[in-house]
Formats: C-alpha cells, structure tokens, sequence
C-alpha cells in the first residue's frame, strides 16, 4: 500500500513489532509484493521463480481458490456447530481420495493442530503416552509437538516419553546386501526404543513420520522399514501417524498421498501446509473407528476449522487439481527433474547424492575435496547466489547440506529447466 516501507525500515519495524528472532530467509530479507502461478514480485519489481514454496499448491493467488473463497465469504461463514453443504461437500471430497478405512475426517486450521489432535487420538485409544519420532524431524509448534521435535533450531527438552529414531538412509543401495543390513540395524533400534518405552512405563501410542523424511533431508528408508516400524509398534499396541503435511496433495506424483508409496496404510494421516492454498486450513483423517472411539470420551470443538470459508479454499484446490491434471504433472515433471539431477550429481564434485519424489527434490551439497562431508556453508552460498540469480530455494537435513526445491504443483518443463539451468550456472559459479 502507498506510505509502506520497502527495505531497512520495513526491516526495522518488524524487528520494533514482533521481535528479531522470528526467523526470514535470506542475509538481506526478500520483502514479497505480489505473486502469480510461479512467479513472485519483490517491492523493487524484480520477478522470482519461486522454487521452494508448497503452500501456494496451485500456484499463487490462483483465481478460482480466491474466487471461491470470495464468493463463500459474501455469502455466509459459521463456525461448526450449523450445518452447512460446502463443509460436507469437501468432507467428501477430500475423503474421495483415500482409500480403504480411512474415511473420516476432523478439520483443523493448521498442520501443528492436527498432528495434536492425532496424538490425543492415539494416547485415548492405546491408554499409552509413548511415541516414537525420527531424529531430525518437525511437526509443529504446540507444547506437546515441542516436546517430540528433535530437528530444526527451536527445541525444548525432549519428552521422557519420547524415543528419536535414526532413520537408515538406502539413496544409492537399492536392492543391495547394504540396504537389507541397513533395515537390519534400524529395526533392531526400534526394538530397542519400543522396549525402552515399555521398561518406563510410557508404553507405544504412536509412531509419528514424514512419508518423504522432508526435515530430514529427502531420506529414503531401505525397502520395508516402514512396514517393519508400523508392525512392531502395532505390536506393541500403538497406532501409525503419517504427517502428510508436505508430503501430501499428489506431491510424489505417483500417488495422492505420501503413505502409499509404502506397503501399509496408517491409522491417522495429518494434513496442512497445500490444503487450502494459503488458507488456513488442516485436518486428520482417520478411521470411523478411531473417531468414533475418541468423540465418546471427548467433546471436540474448533471454532474456525473446516468453516464454510476453509471448505471452498480446500474444495476449489482439489478441483484445480483434477482440472489441470497436476498429480500426473508432478509425476512426469519430477521424472524429468530427477533425470537431469542425477546428471548434475555425476558431473559436479560439490554434489553427492541427488534425492526426492515428484516435485520435491534435493541435491547433498558436499566439500569439493572428494571426502563426501557436507558443506552447509557452501549450500547457504548457493542459495543466496540463486536469489540473486532470480530462483528461490532453501536447504533441510540434519547437516543443513541438502538444496531443497518444492515449488508449487503447477510448475512446467520451462520452469524447471530455468531452475535447472540457473542451478549448474550456480554450481560452476563456485568455482570448482
Ligand atoms: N508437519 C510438518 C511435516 C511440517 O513441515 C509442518 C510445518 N513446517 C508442520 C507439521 C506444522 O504445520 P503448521 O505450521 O501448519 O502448524
């Protein structure tokens, strides 16, 4: 708007209002104007491909999610104790694209909120507090999810009732004696954190994972390691949680949900971050069962989430979605990215192993000197050098060494072979 600051001052009065340590990318922040499809503005006029952001799914300021909502909010909105056809609508919709059990849904407004509610779901149902986490891993910003987060910078002590697992990494081993003494290792380590949990009297309500290891750095368990961890924590009386707020929305290309590249569906999948294209919008889907067990014992209210306003956000994606095909697009897209990835790979010494699914994709950024350590200075290095190029990306992992590239879902062929082409210039530019 007129009289806005751009720049230092606008820098200064964040800093004056909501403090310094929330955090913005960048050495010199990106004040963000306007966006379109891909493409974003800064308050200088530049133009960005943007490279990185999942929220905007469909791409930003999409005009049927924007009309939808218009509309939906002239007409009327109400919290959740009316009836109203848009929010059963989308209830449908949404559960359309599940399969077996998994037909029923709570509609949060958050990714943190859900994985919340997902945990009090299990620990009502398993009379167990226990719950297995990756080792790197984020789901959110609640007390409870603070208390499990074991990657990123914020952290909390962990939750005596909380066991991180080291998640094997199979990139590169597919099919080898490695990677079956790899799931040898890892599982043995579950049965040491589940036995662990049950000597302290916490008991296994849940195991809780990113189907793509996002936070983690892209990792790709060995075949049958997730199948192995759900079975033994089943055994031990506790439920299977797959966060699919990045995995989620046909991300992978293959299918619409991340859990399904595995052979086991879980009995809670949490959802957020692309749900309503930056409306916030979350929720948990889950068996008649389980939520049937939980509303006997809980009275669950939640004044804003799965509104009529929310409904027609989430509705008017999954119809972008189906109308421009974009699952196969992410499918096809990615195939063609993960082809020229590994080419870059091959032909860089300061990357090691390129990763990912569909449209979210990674390349390990290591020291040129042949030993494989990660360089996270170098990556940081790239990803400003990439600003400045005019293609925004970010980095993930436990050694905040792997480029992550997650754009919206209505990326083309010319989009990635821009990002492509800026990323080898990029690559050369270090000098090696
Ligand atoms: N789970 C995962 C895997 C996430 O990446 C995030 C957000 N980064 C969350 C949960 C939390 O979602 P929200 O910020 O909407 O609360």
């Amino acid at each position: 708007p007129a009289g806005e600051q751009a720049g230092p001052d606008l820098l200064a009065r964040r800093f004056a209002t909501l403090g310094s340590h929330s955090p913005l990318f960048y050495e010199k922040p990106l004040e963000l104007v306007s966006g379109s499809g891909v493409w974003l503005t800064d308050a200088q006029g530049r133009t960005y491909l943007d490279g990185y952001n999942n929220v905007p799914h469909v791409g930003h300021a999409n005009p049927v999610v924007a009309d939808a909502i218009n509309a939906q909010l002239r007409t009327i909105n109400l919290h959740t104790r009316y009836l109203n056809s848009r929010v059963v609508e989308y209830a449908e919709a949404l559960l359309a694209t599940f399969g077996g059990d998994l037909q029923r849904l709570f509609l949060t407004n958050s990714g943190s909120e859900a994985n919340e509610l997902a945990l009090r779901i299990a620990r009502q149902h398993t009379g167990h507090t226990g719950v297995l986490v990756s080792d790197f891993s984020y789901h959110g910003n609640t007390t409870s999810l603070a208390e499990l987060t074991t990657g990123l910078t914020v952290r909390e002590p962990l939750g005596a009732h909380v066991r991180p697992l080291r998640i094997p990494d199979a990139t590169g081993t597919a099919g080898t004696e490695a990677e079956g003494r790899l799931l040898e290792q890892a599982l043995a380590e579950v049965d040491a954190a589940i036995a662990s949990l049950q000597e302290a009297g916490h008991g296994v309500s849940a195991f809780l994972y990113d189907p793509l290891f996002s936070t983690e750095g892209l990792l790709q368990p060995p075949a049958g390691y997730i199948e192995g961890v759900a079975a033994r924590v089943r055994a031990a009386g506790g439920l299977v949680i797959a966060d699919e707020v990045q995995s989620g929305f046909g991300r992978i290309g293959t299918s619409m949900w991340g859990h399904q590249m595995y052979g086991t569906s879980p009995d809670l999948v949490t959802l957020g971050k692309p749900m309503g294209n930056g409306h916030p919008v979350g929720g948990v889907v889950t068996t008649a069962d389980l939520l049937d067990e939980f509303g006997r014992h809980n009275m669950y209210f939640n004044t804003f989430a799965g509104s009529p306003v929310s409904s027609a956000a989430g509705l008017a994606v999954l119809q972008v979605m189906e109308q421009e095909d974009l699952m196969a697009q992410a499918q096809s897209l990615g195939g063609y990215i993960a082809g020229r990835l590994r080419a870059i790979a091959a032909g860089s010494f300061l990357v090691g192993a390129a990763r990912g699914r569909g449209l979210f994709f990674g390349l390990d950024i290591v020291e040129p000197d042949g030993s494989g350590r990660p360089a996270p200075g170098l990556t940081k290095t790239l990803i400003e050098d990439m600003r400045e190029r005019g293609v925004l990306i970010s980095r993930i992992g436990r050694d905040d060494n792997v480029l992550k590239m997650r754009p919206p879902l209505v990326f083309t062929r010319e989009h990635a072979d821009l990002l492509l082409e800026q990323l080898q210039q990029a690559l050369s530019g270090l000098g090696r």
